[in-house]
Formats: C-alpha cells, structure tokens, sequence
C-alpha cells in the first residue's frame, strides 16, 4: 500500500468524516463548571459505535457515571507508537438564538461544519476516528500501535479525563508520540508558507495581592488607613514593570532568520498598530518571551459606609517552561517596588510542560503535512502556547506530545473565529487537510518500514 493511496482514501472518506462531526456536534456534552455535566459517554458511545461497524474493538473507561473516556488501539509492532488525542467535551453554547445556526444541529452549509465543539475540538476527534478507521480497512500490519484517546472533561482541567486515565490507566494511553489539539495554524512570510506546532504550554497560577490597612467608619476616614486608596500605586507598579523578554525558546532560533532584524520590532511595537495577519505570529512569539502577570480582578469592601481593612487584587500569572514560583514572587516584589503592606500569595494551577523539539516525531510531522498539503518547502515555527491543554497531563508518562491540527490555508476556508465564542464552526477544507495530515503521518510512522 502506497501512501498516495492512502491519501486517495482520505479524500474519499471526506464526506463521512463531515457526517460523523456533525453527529458529534448533536450530542450536547457541555462541561460547564465542575459538575458538567457533560455527559462524554454518549459521546464516546457513538464513536464505539462507529469504530465497532469495522470491527474495531474499544473501550469506555468512565471516571464517573456519564463522565466516559474512549480508548481504541490497533496493535502493531515495537516501533514508536502513536497516540491520536483530542476532547469531547465542549464549553457552553450561553445564547443559543443568537446563533446563526442552532449550535446543536451540526448543520453542515457554506463549506462549513457548524455548532458547539465543531472546532474545539470534535474535528480533530472526527478526522482522528476516520483515520484510524481508514488504516483499519486496509488491514495492513503496523510497525508500531496506533492509539485513539478521546477524553472528558477538558475545558475544565480535564480531572475526569486524562488526569484520571494517566492516573488509573496509564497503559490504556501510553505512547511514544502524541498528537493533540492546538497548533497548526497556516501562516504566510516573505511568500513562504508555514505552519505553527505547538510544542508545549506555559504554565499558570494565580497571584492575589492584598494590600493591608486599617478599617473604620467611613465618616471619619482620617482614623483609618483606607488600603483601596493604595490600590493605584499598586496598579500602576504592575503596568509599568518591565519584564525582559527570554528568547531561549526555540521559536525564536526560527524566527530570528526569517524576520531578521524586524524580530525586535515584532516584540515591542503596539499591538494595535499590527496587520490581522501579523496578530497571531506576534502573539505567539510574545506569548512564549515572557511571564504575564495580568490583574483580572479587584476585592475589597463590604458596604459603602465602612472602610475595609484590607482590599485585593488577583492576577493570572503565565509562565515559561522553567519558571517557577519562586521566579513569579520576584517578578511580582520587584514590579511593586516600595509599596507596603501587601501579603503576595501563590496558587499554582498549571505547571508548564513541554516537549522537545525538533525530534524525529516532529520531522515525521513535517513530512506528512508537506504531502497532506502537496507542499515541500513549509516554514516551520514551535509555539508555545499560552492557555493550556491535555497535553500536559500525558507529557508526564513519557510521550512527546504535539498541538497540531493542520487548517487549511486556502483564504476561502477561514479559520474559525467562534471558538469558546458564538457561531463556532469548522471549515470542510481544515477538515481534509487534517484528516490527510493524520494519515499521511500514520503512514509515515507506522507503515512505511
Ligand atoms: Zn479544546
């Protein structure tokens, strides 16, 4: 079997992959909060159903009644194997009729898949389902196993699915290599195209800073150390702070040819005054230069006659692969200089992760998506990501894990802007390149032997 055959049985199992999204589309697992629902199980149910219809065994592994996870494999040899990942639950649609299409229908028009979750992230579990199934049927052995995980319970931490699997089931998802969610956008520079990879996450926590006073009647102010009226120097020191940017990553050995001397400008220029097109590359290689210490909310007083005996502001903190703790309070004493009296207190809720690059995982990757796109000379960049997924969570039990989901370049095909927002959907167009991407790198690894 050829890989251009494979690829052929990619484009012919388009249709059927828009079909099974649009199915996955109609189940409703949102995940709103710590207590779902969710509701995954059906979700996995229906993807069983699918794999099964081939003759692909699979398994429901639930952390909790209707919290469920579906692992499926096929075995194959001692090469490297490879995990398929991705989520099943989605965040909640809030005004439903404002909507252009009903976020539950799975509506497929325009060139688009649309609704809740069609892009984050039950397209890449679609085009991962399809791709396993389209190896399945050619009934070829695998030099190394191929694995499909689609997990619960992501959009809140995701301690229902791949904490919980890598904690009860760690032999259900190990692998070499993992591909997941995030990464994968097309760019354009200098005539060249690219793709960016999304080599790891920072990591997150959340810094509360109260600032101590003294409390009292709000009549007679001068027998009170009122802290709210601290609260500007407090602001204003965490705006001013400078934080030096760190180009160890290695997207900036990348970007440094390809932009030149414009890298710095890249770095420091306003926001604001960049092209849309610019917007996501800049935002990445600001994303991955620095801690962000970012004041998101203000408590303090409890009634408009009484001045509060302290008051607080929570800032969410993201930091690079390495960054500790430890380097946050500095930056943090550092950024408020003499103010006084404030009790600085630390919360970690992620820790950045990261997998190496570049590795021979990556380059399999490059191959594949130069044939999925028929494209050789692609500009690669490693990202970074600022917000944080289920990669992190199976990065610990040994596997390089990756956000790739190529989308398409084509700028008929937009990319989805609705993630997480109102009218979420998924151009057919992603849908196909990400689907041959995944064969093609099946194939790539598993195969070509
Ligand atoms: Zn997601």
């Amino acid at each position: 079997m050829t890989l251009q055959q494979l690829l052929r049985s990619a484009d012919t199992s388009l249709d059927e992959t828009v079909a099974l999204l649009s199915d996955l589309v109609r189940i409703a697992s949102v995940n709103g909060g710590p207590e779902g629902p969710g509701n995954e199980s059906e979700v996995a149910r229906l993807l069983a159903a699918k794999l099964a219809a081939d003759g692909v065994a699979s398994q429901l592994l639930e952390a909790r009644p209707n919290r469920g996870n579906l692992v499926a494999r096929l075995d194959g040899g001692s090469a490297p194997s490879l995990l398929y990942m991705g989520h099943t639950d989605v965040v909640p649609a809030e005004d439903a009729e404002l909507w252009r299409y009903p976020p539950f229908a799975g509506t497929v028009a325009e060139g688009y898949v649309h609704g809740r979750g069609a892009a984050d992230c039950k397209a890449l579990v679609a085009c991962e389902t399809m791709a396993l199934l389209i190896l399945a049927r050619q009934h070829v052995p695998l030099a190394g196993s191929l694995i499909l995980a689609a997990g619960a319970d992501e959009e809140t931490g995701g301690q229902h699915g791949f904490a919980w699997l890598a904690r009860h089931h760690p032999e259900a998802i190990r692998a070499d290599c993992a591909i997941n969610e995030g990464g994968g956008s097309p760019f354009f520079v200098g005539g060249r195209k690219g793709y960016l990879i999304n080599t790891g996450e920072k990591g997150r926590l959340e810094a509360s800073l109260r600032l101590d006073g003294k409390g009292g009647h709000a009549a007679t102010p001068w027998a009170a150390d009122n802290p709210i009226e601290r609260l500007p120097e407090l602001l204003m020191g965490l705006r001013r702070h400078q934080i030096v940017p760190d180009l160890s990553h290695p997207i900036f050995e990348v970007t440094s040819e390809v932009f030149q001397s414009s890298l710095t400008r890249l770095l420091q220029v306003d926001f604001g005054d960049l092209s849309r097109s610019e917007r996501g590359l800049v935002s990445a290689l600001r994303g991955a230069s620095r801690m962000t210490i970012t004041p998101t909310m203000l408590l303090g007083g409890v009634k408009s006659n009484s001045i509060p005996a302290s008051c607080s502001v929570v800032c969410d903190v993201r930091t690079l692969p390495g960054q500790t703790a430890a380097d946050v309070m500095a930056e943090i004493r550092a950024a408020l200089g003499k103010v006084e009296s404030v009790q600085i207190e630390l919360q970690e809720t992620a820790e950045p992760s990261e997998s190496p690059y570049p590795t021979p995982f990556s380059q399999a990757i490059e191959r594949a998506t130069a044939a999925a796109v028929e494209q050789p000379d692609l500009l690669w960049i490693p990202g970074l990501t600022s917000g944080f997924s289920d990669s992190r969570l199976v990065r610990p039990l040994g596997t390089t894990v990756y956000g790739f989901a190529p989308q398409s370049a084509d700028p008929d095909a937009l990319t989805p802007e609705g993630i997480h927002g109102r009218d979420e959907c998924m151009p057919i167009e992603s849908l196909r390149v990400t689907l041959r991407m995944l064969v093609a790198l099946a194939w790539d690894m598993l195969v070509a032997h």
